[in-house]
C-alpha cells in the first residue's frame, strides 16, 4: 500500500500539533476530526498541507504580535525624536529668507555662517532621518499584521492586546518624516 502527499498530510492532519485548531480559508469553519477534505460549511475542498500552513502562518503572526506595542512605541519615540532634530536644524535655514541674512554689515556676514554650518549638519541629520524614518513605519506596522489574524482567534493573542491606534500614529509618524526628510533638503 502506497500513500500519495496528500494521504498522508491527511494522516498528520489528525495529530494536530498547533495550539490553534485547523480552519477553512474560506468561511473559517474548524476542520477538526473531518474525515474528507471538503469544507462541511461552505463546500471548499483543501488540503492539509496548507491548511496547516495557513494555521502555522496565523500562529506565527499571533506570536510576533506579543512585542508589538513596545516595537511601535518604540518606533514613535525614534520618530518624535528625529521630528525634533530636523525641525531644529531646517527651521534655522529659513533666516536665510530674511533680510538678516542679506549679507549687509558684520550681523549680516555672521548669520549667513551660521547658517551655513547649520545647513552641512541638517543635511546629515536628513539623511540619518530618512533611514529612521523607513525603521519607524516598520516598527509601527507590526501592529497592523493584526488583520492577518482572523477575528477568531484574536483571543489567543497575548495582553496586552495590540493597539492599531499607536500602530497608526506610529506609522503616520515615520511618514510625515520620510516626506520631511526628502523634501526639506530640495527648498
Ligand atoms: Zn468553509
Amino acid at each position: 500500500m502506497t500513500f500519495t502527499w496528500d494521504d498522508l498530510e491527511h494522516i498528520r492532519g489528525h495529530e494536530w500539533t498547533l495550539p490553534i485548531p485547523p480552519t477553512c480559508a474560506r468561511c473559517g469553519y474548524i476542520l477538526t476530526g473531518l474525515p474528507d477534505n471538503s469544507c462541511p460549511e461552505c463546500g471548499t475542498t483543501f488540503r492539509w498541507g496548507e491548511v496547516r500552513k495557513r494555521s502555522a502562518r496565523i500562529w506565527s503572526t499571533i506570536n510576533q504580535l506579543r512585542h508589538a506595542n513596545r516595537d511601535a512605541k518604540a518606533g514613535l519615540i525614534l520618530g518624535l525624536i528625529c521630528w525634533a532634530a530636523v525641525a531644529a536644524l531646517n527651521l534655522p535655514r529659513l533666516i536665510r529668507l530674511t533680510p538678516l541674512a542679506s549679507g549687509k554689515g558684520d550681523l549680516g556676514v555672521m548669520v549667513d555662517k551660521t547658517v551655513a554650518v547649520i545647513e552641512k549638519i541638517a543635511l546629515g541629520v536628513d539623511v540619518v532621518a530618512l533611514f529612521a524614518s523607513l525603521f519607524v513605519i516598520l516598527l509601527g506596522s507590526q501592529i497592523l499584521n493584526i488583520r492577518k489574524v482572523p477575528p477568531c482567534f484574536r483571543e489567543h493573542i497575548p495582553e496586552p492586546r495590540p493597539d492599531v491606534g499607536l500602530g497608526i500614529g506610529t506609522v503616520s509618524c515615520g511618514l510625515l518624516l520620510l516626506v520631511a526628510a526628502v523634501v526639506l533638503p530640495l527648498i
